[in-house]
């Protein structure tokens, strides 16, 4: 479908293919944790305005989130969301360089391919960039301050180590910050004196041990300890941690997180040291859209991807799964590293970050999602038939959820 439409986008991609490409080697060689992501916000941006785009940057209440738009004609409104932040301590090693020269790469394909086709076939391309997924979820930030009411579709693209597919699910997950206030004395000479954070925090992670045996088994629970508690012969006074859990389903995670709070609440009666609870991070289940999915699945085998596989059995957890409560939206994984495969948010795979794999995967993302935007500008029924599926699928998961 298209297909002579698409050679066109595909050798505009390949003519600013090396523009993409360094643009992501200086992202990738100038690592910025999440929102402090100036520098990449800030050369992707200038590359849409250099482009024509309108560009806005500081949106949605997050200084390094920024809005790219260009409409021929009003039509439909095509979103294109990419990430750009770094793992703390890491670097990009979760490929988050990639996505912004990928997605540029076909707005701006779009814009000069397409736009000859407006008066029949208007159209509106949105780049939206969004901070901080790593950390605090820059969407959910910017849902809650009116971003993507704009769009029809959300699409992204994540670099892979596991192929090129699409997911067709991700875990809900809720994060905790947890404090535990004590007493602190001497451990010798007057440990009845003191009460222990340390051991609240012990106590905590204890129940939360158990509680895993009776728990559904798609829920994950894990935790660190943050920060210096002391020394080991005081009774420690204050002790910080971080609690994760996650589960395919919000209404399950609900009520895990219920337990979670009672097991906190549970530790620090026990010792005697205060607690402080707070929920930092929330992102929802995605809802699965096997029709824009598969449009770009189909894009992929066009384009000859690297690696074509099925869905993936396990996933992480993503602040788009927010989005994608608002909006039909899927997420382009393109096969990033080769043979040799590396895990994620390892030093090793950011090391590869300028990899012939990685820049690669910038040209076949932009190639992949320019040729489905195409499919959705040309074929309003396409369009129709996403937004359908997703009305039907939306309803049935909220609805599960409560
Ligand atoms: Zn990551
Ligand atoms: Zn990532």
């Amino acid at each position: 479908m298209n297909e002579k439409i698409k050679e066109e986008l595909f050798a505009n991609i390949e003519r600013n293919a090396p523009d993409l490409i360094s643009m992501a080697d200086m992202i990738c060689d100038n690592p910025e944790v999440g929102l402090e992501e100036y520098k990449a916000s800030g050369w992707l941006s200038a590359y849409l305005a250099d482009r024509g785009f309108s560009v806005e940057t500081g949106i949605g209440g997050l200084e390094t989130a920024f809005k790219g738009t260009r409409s021929f004609c009003g039509g439909v409104s095509l979103g294109l969301l990419c990430e750009y932040d770094a793992l703390e301590g890491i670097g990009h090693g979760c490929g988050h360089h990639i996505q912004g020269p990928a997605v540029c790469g076909c707005a701006a394909a779009l814009a000069d391919v397409m736009g000859a086709f407006a008066d029949l076939h208007p159209f509106t391309v949105i780049v939206y960039g969004t901070p901080a997924e790593e950390t605090v979820g820059g969407k959910v930030t910017m849902l809650g301050n009116g971003c993507f009411r704009d769009i029809d579709v959300a699409i992204m693209t994540h670099a892979s180590s596991s192929g090129t597919s699409v997911d067709n699910r991700t875990l809900a997950m809720s994060s905790y910050i947890v404090r535990f206030q004590g007493i602190g004395s001497h451990a010798a000479i007057a440990p009845e004196k003191g009460r222990s954070a340390l051991d609240a925090f012990l106590l905590a992670a204890s129940g939360v041990e158990f509680m895993r045996e009776h728990v559904p088994p798609d829920v994950r629970m894990h935790y660190t300890i943050t920060g210096d508690t002391g020394p080991v012969n005081v009774v420690h006074e204050s002790a910080s941690a971080k609690f994760t859990l996650r589960s395919y389903s919000r209404e399950t995670l609900d009520g895990v997180k219920n337990r979670f709070e009672k097991i906190i609440r549970g530790a620090s009666l026990m010792t005697g040291a205060d607690c402080a609870v707070q929920e930092v991070v929330s992102y929802d289940d995605a809802v699965p859209v096997d029709s824009l999915a598969g449009l770009l699945m189909e894009n992929a085998r066009f384009v000859g991807a690297p690696d074509i596989r099925p869905p993936r059995e396990r996933t992480g957890s993503t602040d788009f799964g927010n989005v994608s409560r608002l909006i039909p939206g899927a997420c382009l994984r393109v096969a990033s590293d080769g043979e040799g495969h590396v895990p994620g948010h390892s030093r090793e795979a950011a090391a590869l970050g300028k990899s012939d794999e990685n820049h690669d995967a910038i040209i076949v993302a932009a190639k992949v999602i320019s040729a489905a935007c195409c499919d959705l500008i040309m074929s309003p029924p396409k369009m129709e038939e996403i937004k359908k599926e997703f009305e039907e699928k939306r309803r049935g998961q909220v609805n599960a959820d409560g």
